[in-house]
């Protein structure tokens, strides 16, 4: 007797209502389309490095090829104590006292790791304060631990810093934890010392958890300074997170990590939520991570591309130029990472929805770039492009953008 086949629905949860993540978005299944009918499309809108001629430090590479043959089993959920140790040694170069390889974690990238900070703190409802623009991860991934992201402005007049004052009226009863995200995606600020420690005393008063996104850490332009916010908090609690997608140019490798600093006696049991996630997931990938030791303790590469003359400074300083030079664009110059965040003068061009704008614009001239509401920034006035491609290219998407803006009303 034939099975009578009844038809159910498959539907996402409702976890997922709240949860946007625009950078994979209906923008880039268009980009998709264009390409499958032949067009080639400048993708300016992920912070990828590899696809734009950056390659992986050799060593970070022989050393996973040597580690490879020993790195079929299951490893410590936590990662790799060797690994580990590495991570604990950087920061411990760095000035952060108080540290052991159990306070570090290793994740597949950084993404892994906001996903298990954030599952094991917050209850429904829970606040967390995240920067305006931000990079959007944290906002999705609060909304799917059941949080409530609640952004923070960063003044564009003010090299974007986060406006301290903002802060402090949205904290409620409900707040959690703050976010800082330094080097920041999108705007390229680098924060100053008073900044960190005004930053860290409206945690102290208030006594949030800091979760500092310190992945650009090493990518700074001209006189920046890179300044871990930990240092500044030795009597709070503070996840760091780094890993090597942007520095050491593998985003494709997936792998970051994160130390916990400060009083841990007050929190062993959210430490303890920690480490069932962490076994949960079973552990990181591990062949990968044989390349962390080489990494945080060999030559630093990246220096040679962002100090005067290198690859990231050249294009980061011609993108800034370029576009500050079409008019009614304005653009704050980036003192770290890999992307800059222009600002369209709403009275010259009248857009009301940046998304259809930069759908536009990629119609037009198949350049991807992403509209500055998906990084959670109030109003339709932005947008990010990366820094990544080589200067005669980006001379060129700029060259295309500036035409495109030029008849451009919605
Ligand atoms: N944090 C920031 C600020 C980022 O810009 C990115 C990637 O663009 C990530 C985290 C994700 O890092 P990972 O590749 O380690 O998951």
């Amino acid at each position: 007797r034939a099975l009578e086949l009844r038809h159910v629905e498959f539907k996402q949860s409702r976890k997922l209502s709240e949860v946007q993540y625009d950078l994979r978005g209906p923008v880039l299944t268009r980009a998709r389309q264009l390409e499958a009918e032949g067009h080639s499309i400048l993708k300016l809108n992920i912070g990828n490095p590899a696809p734009f001629g950056f390659e992986a430090p050799d060593e970070l590479v022989q050393d996973i090829i040597l580690g490879l043959t020993d790195s079929n089993g299951y490893g410590d959920s936590k990662g790799l104590p060797s690994a580990r140790r590495a991570v604990v040694q950087s920061y411990q170069t760095r000035g952060l006292t108080g540290i052991d390889i159990e306070d570090v974690y290793i994740g597949n990238g950084v993404s892994e790791l906001i996903g298990m900070v954030l599952n094991a703190l917050l209850d429904n409802g829970d606040e967390v304060l995240i920067p305006a623009p931000d990079y959007p991860l944290w906002t999705g991934a609060t909304a799917l631990a059941g949080g409530r992201p609640v952004h923070y402005l960063c003044d564009e007049q003010s090299d974007w810093a986060p406006d301290v004052a903002d802060i402090e009226a949205k904290i409620t009863a409900r707040t959690k934890a703050i976010v800082v995200i330094n080097p920041n995606n999108p705007t390229g600020a680098v924060y100053p010392h008073q900044l960190l420690a005004d930053l860290v005393e409206v945690a102290r008063r208030h006594q949030l958890l800091l979760l500092s996104d310190e992945i650009y850490d090493k990518i700074l332009y001209d006189e920046a300074v890179h300044r871990p916010t930990a240092l500044y908090a030795p009597d709070l609690l503070t996840i760091t997170f780094n890993g090597l997608s942007k520095t050491y140019r593998a985003a494709g490798y997936r792998m970051g990590w994160m130390v916990i600093s400060g009083p841990k006696e007050h929190a062993a049991d959210y430490i303890q939520g920690l480490d069932i996630l962490a076994n949960l997931r079973l552990g990181p990938n591990v062949p990968v991570q044989h390349a962390i030791q080489a990494a945080l303790g060999g030559f630093q590469s990246i220096d040679r591309l962002t100090e005067p003359g290198g690859r990231l400074w050249e294009q980061r300083n011609r993108t800034h130029e370029l576009l500050n030079q079409i008019p009614g664009v304005s653009c704050s110059k980036p003192q770290g990472a890999i992307y800059a965040f222009p600002r369209l003068d709403p009275a010259v061009y009248k857009i009301s929805d940046d998304e259809r704008f930069v759908m536009d614009l990629l119609n037009a001239e198949k350049m991807l770039v992403m509209h500055g509401t998906a990084f959670n920034w109030p109003a339709p006035d932005h947008f990010r492009i990366v820094t990544l491609p080589r200067v005669r290219e980006l001379e060129e998407a700029i060259a295309g953008l500036a035409r495109f803006l030029a008849g451009y009303q919605q």
